[in-house]
């Protein structure tokens, strides 16, 4: 049915060509392309069968990726390399008139900031030049977009109350290590946590709201509130909303190795001069730590993310939530992966498969939570992460009332 050209060969590119290849007749060809060569090769090998092509691409060259793009001509270009690649990744698919997806919000290299507007701002060039950009297609941002647009189409006439809850229970075994990039990881943790409330974003210092939630198959973790990209889109696009929220659990481990190494200065993305060369200490922190596709063997244990909501049904409140767990040894037998990739990429490669199969169709720019829910839902299970709901329990909070 379609072409399609996955760009980086990371812990969620090495998902999401495993995914493309086992529906072949949606992917008919996949070409993988990245920095290192390698990784795309030993990728490939993995998945076998001679499906995968693989590249050698610097997706922050536009010229280049235009040259690769031209000469495979793919109908969907699906990055999972860094959020720094974004724009000249849109950039590129506009120049070749390609559909454009990707798992995270486009971040400037110099500060820590998380906004949509520089993606969004290729509105109408997208619209004009007739192809659809899908932003924010991993689990979350992703599902917990789609989670929640399903919720107002089949459960509430109005949401008023949203918190995301994200915990990772697993045990990877090593002393310290993230679970995707740790240069976008530990941006991500390491600035000031905000939620949206009546209107206004709400600024707070990191990490420090934070509480207990009994995750369903795991139990009480602490998690703590932080800024995550989706809330900026769902706020927007999802009406009556009175407080929007997101909340992830960190061990109190992985707290003290970032404490420490935020304290001697590891984790800042100021250059210094270091033996009359200039470096980021955080970007030389992601080189000695382990990479997230080398996490999968011997990690155990579950991830458990979904969505609690109170909102009004025919005039009456309800509380709803929907999740997934996923389990670190089951998709590690599946493709040797972890499951942090693999909530990641199941989800991106469903997203390129709605795109290719007309089911999600439309010019410009669009969040996950614009288009019809249901296929997508339907689409999870099938291919890896099946959810959950249950109708009004008790949820993990009890302020709400503002
Ligand atoms: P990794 O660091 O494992 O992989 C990133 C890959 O991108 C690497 O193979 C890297 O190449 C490649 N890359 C980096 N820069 C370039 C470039 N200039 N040109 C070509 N390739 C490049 O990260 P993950 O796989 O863990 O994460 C991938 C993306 O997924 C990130 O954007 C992350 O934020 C996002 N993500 C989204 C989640 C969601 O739920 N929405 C959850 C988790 C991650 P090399 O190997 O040479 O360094």
């Amino acid at each position: 049915m379609g072409k399609v050209l996955i760009i980086g060969a990371g812990g969620v590119g090495a998902v999401v060509t495993h995914k493309c290849a086992q529906v072949p007749e949606v992917f008919t060809d996949i070409l993988l392309a990245s920095r290192t060569k390698s990784k795309c090769d030993k990728i490939a090998a993995e998945v076998g069968g001679n499906r995968i092509q693989t590249a050698q691409v610097d997706a922050d060259n536009v010229e280049e990726l235009v040259a690769l793009i031209s000469s495979f001509q793919p109908e969907v270009v699906i990055n999972v390399a860094l959020p720094y690649q974004d724009l000249t990744i849109m950039e590129a698919c506009l120049r070749t008139k390609v559909h454009y997806l990707d798992t995270a919000n486009y971040e400037p290299k110099d500060v820590a900031k998380f906004e949509y507007h520089w993606q969004w701002a290729f509105q109408d060039r997208f619209k004009e030049a007739g192809i659809l950009g899908l932003l924010g297609c991993g689990f979350d941002p992703g599902v917990s977009g789609i989670f929640t647009a399903h919720a107002l189409k089949h459960h509430f006439d109005e949401i008023h109350y949203l918190d995301i809850i994200d915990c990772n229970a697993g045990d990877h075994g090593k002393a310290f290590a993230t679970n995707f990039n740790p240069e976008i990881n530990i941006r991500e943790i390491t600035q000031k946590g905000k939620y949206w409330q009546q209107g206004d974003w709400i600024e707070i210092e990191p990490l420090s709201i934070h509480q207990p939630i009994d995750y369903p198959g795991i139990g009480p973790k602490e998690s703590y509130l932080l800024y995550h990209e989706e809330l900026e889109s769902l706020v927007k696009n999802i009406p009556h909303m009175k407080r929007a929220r997101f909340w992830m659990t960190f061990s109190q481990n992985y707290i003290n190795h970032l404490r420490v190494l935020e304290n001697v200065g590891m984790t800042s993305i100021k250059p210094i001069k270091f033996q009359g060369q200039e470096i980021v200490p955080l970007e030389f922190l992601k080189a000695v730590l382990p990479e997230p596709s080398s996490l999968g063997e011997g990690y155990s244990g579950q991830t458990s993310i979904g969505c609690q909501i109170k909102g009004l049904k025919n005039g009456k409140e309800k509380t709803y939530y929907v999740w997934n767990n996923c389990d670190h040894a089951a998709v590690y037998k599946e493709i040797k992966a972890q499951a942090v990739s693999y909530t990641t990429g199941v989800p991106a490669m469903i997203g390129a498969m709605m795109i290719l199969t007309g089911q999600w169709s439309g010019r410009g720019v669009f969040n996950v939570e614009d288009f019809d829910p249901d296929p997508f839902m339907k689409a999870l299970p099938k291919h890896g992460l099946p959810w959950h709901e249950a109708v009004d329990q008790p949820l993990a909070f009890s302020d709400y009332q503002l």
